[in-house]
């Protein structure tokens, strides 16, 4: 091979990870459309302006991590779409929640996780397949992120870290897991993927200081399911 063929698909790269790039997605998402509310908080939509999404997808579909879409990344798994994870991450933020600590139910690619620590939030994140949490470390290691993270079933939460401001669910279920709601501080935010398995209602549940829960729907979502057990 000659070096010019060595360098073309790098150079493609570059372009389609370029900050012109970045920020038509970060126009997509504060504009909104038909199916999807814009996202009007600043601080979530710079965090996703800043967070490399490319690194957090394999080298093959790097010139569609700023497409507002889901992509691949093994085991049978998805990075959401930027749209989801930004309405998730101002859902933890609406009606003037200062969230500090925040758990993450399904690490993933380590995305999601990277926009909450993006944002100066101390996070939690469970994922229950060992091989993606462990490239999901490298990536927090190599970008300087501070996330702590356990290989375990997630549906228990993290108990003896609890409880949290807020925690995001990042895989469908068919019910509210009540151990994950149990570990909600007061004031605190819980989103989840809730329904069936082909699609699902994200709701948004507030505690507040005496403890009651209000509910209510943000928008139709497609998660893969929260799983049990773990694998390696
Ligand atoms: N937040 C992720 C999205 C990953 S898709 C990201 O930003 O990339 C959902 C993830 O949830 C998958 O990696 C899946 O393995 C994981 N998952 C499913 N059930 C789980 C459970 N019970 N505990 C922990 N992780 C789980």
């Amino acid at each position: 091979m000659t070096p010019r063929l060595r360098l073309q698909p790098e150079a493609v790269g570059v372009g389609m990870t370029s900050q012109r790039v970045r920020d038509r997605l970060i126009e997509r998402l504060r504009a909104g459309s038909d199916q999807a509310d814009g996202i009007a908080d600043e601080r979530v939509l710079n965090a996703i302006r800043t967070v490399p999404r490319h690194l957090f997808v394999d080298e093959a579909f790097a010139t569609r991590a700023y497409d507002d879409t889901a992509l691949p990344i093994g085991h049978g798994q998805t990075i959401s779409q930027p749209w989801v994870v930004a309405r998730m991450t101002e859902a933890l933020f609406a009606d003037g929640a200062q969230p500090k600590k925040v758990l993450e139910v399904g690490t993933g690619s380590g995305y999601q996780g990277a926009i909450l620590a993006a944002l100066g939030l101390e996070v939690y994140t469970v994922e229950r397949i060992g091989e993606l949490l462990r490239t999901a470390r490298k990536r927090f290691r190599a970008l300087g992120l501070n996330v702590r993270s356990k290989h375990d079933d997630g549906r228990i939460g993290w108990p003896e870290m609890g409880p949290f401001d807020g925690i995001v669910v990042t895989a469908a279920a068919p019910a509210l897991v009540d151990a994950l709601s149990a570990q909600l501080a007061p004031g605190g935010v819980l989103v989840a993927p809730v329904g069936a398995a082909n699609g699902q209602s994200l709701l948004r549940l507030r505690k507040d200081a005496a403890g009651n829960i209000r509910q209510d729907v943000l928008g139709a979502v497609v998660f893969v399911p929260l799983l049990s057990g773990t694998i390696d």
